[in-house]
């Protein structure tokens, strides 16, 4: 089976797990390493919405002090985070938790980092999403939420690699991380009235949400 966006029962965890260990395998720790300098956070709690099989948190976890939750709707794709987070001993760091990002399981005010990679262009209600990543943001925490692949050499290997699994794969990519889907995030951000940036450059399309102390 090719690549097949949006797909997150049995096989498509499986697939995605099999890409996230090869043809993405790099961009995780380059994209935590970034993660870790422009969010300035080291240590508290992470949480990363629609973690897939997990390789962001670990990575996360591998070059920090932080206690990582991984958040994902697909039971499918939580069962084989576990098994990654096992394997990679970190289980006492690092732990799977089902929930919708719409009706995120934890209390207000329980996060200090809220990551997420390529989730966002499956999340059904922006403005839901986003108030709800808020809402679980402690006093002086921080988001880095969208899509990419850390650097222009590493988003380039992927595209070649993934087109020839799907030939739409980057009319994907660039519908996803181009102009309109900036603007849209940015026009949710704003309704909400939330202090936001967004970086948009060869790392990719980035939500950094500062909450206020
Ligand atoms: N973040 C991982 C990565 O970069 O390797 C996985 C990305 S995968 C393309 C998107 C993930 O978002 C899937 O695991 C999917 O189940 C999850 N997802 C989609 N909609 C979601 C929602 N509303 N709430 C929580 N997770 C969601």
């Amino acid at each position: 089976m090719g690549y097949v966006p949006g797909r997150f029962d049995r096989e498509g965890a499986e697939h995605m797990d099999r890409i996230a260990k090869t043809v993405f395998a790099p961009v995780y720790p380059v994209l935590a390493e970034q993660i870790l300098i422009r969010c300035g956070f080291s240590r508290g709690r992470c949480l990363d919405v629609g973690s897939g099989p997990g390789s962001l948190g670990i990575a996360l976890a591998q070059a920090s002090d932080l206690a990582v939750t991984l958040l994902d709707s697909s039971p499918d794709m939580l069962a084989i985070a576990e098994e990654n987070v096992r394997e990679a001993g970190l289980s006492d760091r690092v732990s799977p938790l089902r929930g919708d990002v719409h009706d995120i399981p934890l209390p207000a005010g329980s996060v200090d980092l809220v990551v997420s990679r390529g989730s966002v262009f499956f999340w059904e209600d922006l403005s839901r999403a986003f108030s709800e990543i808020y809402r679980v943001l402690a006093p002086g925490g921080r988001t880095y939420v969208g899509g990419g692949f850390g650097t222009a050499e590493l988003r380039d290997a992927v595209a070649a690699a993934m087109t020839k699994e799907n030939a739409d794969w980057k009319s994907f990519r660039d519908k996803n991380l181009g102009p309109d889907n900036r603007e849209r995030v940015a026009g949710v951000l704003a309704d909400l009235g939330l202090h936001h940036r967004i970086i948009n450059d060869d790392s990719g399309l980035w939500v950094v949400i500062e909450r206020g102390r």
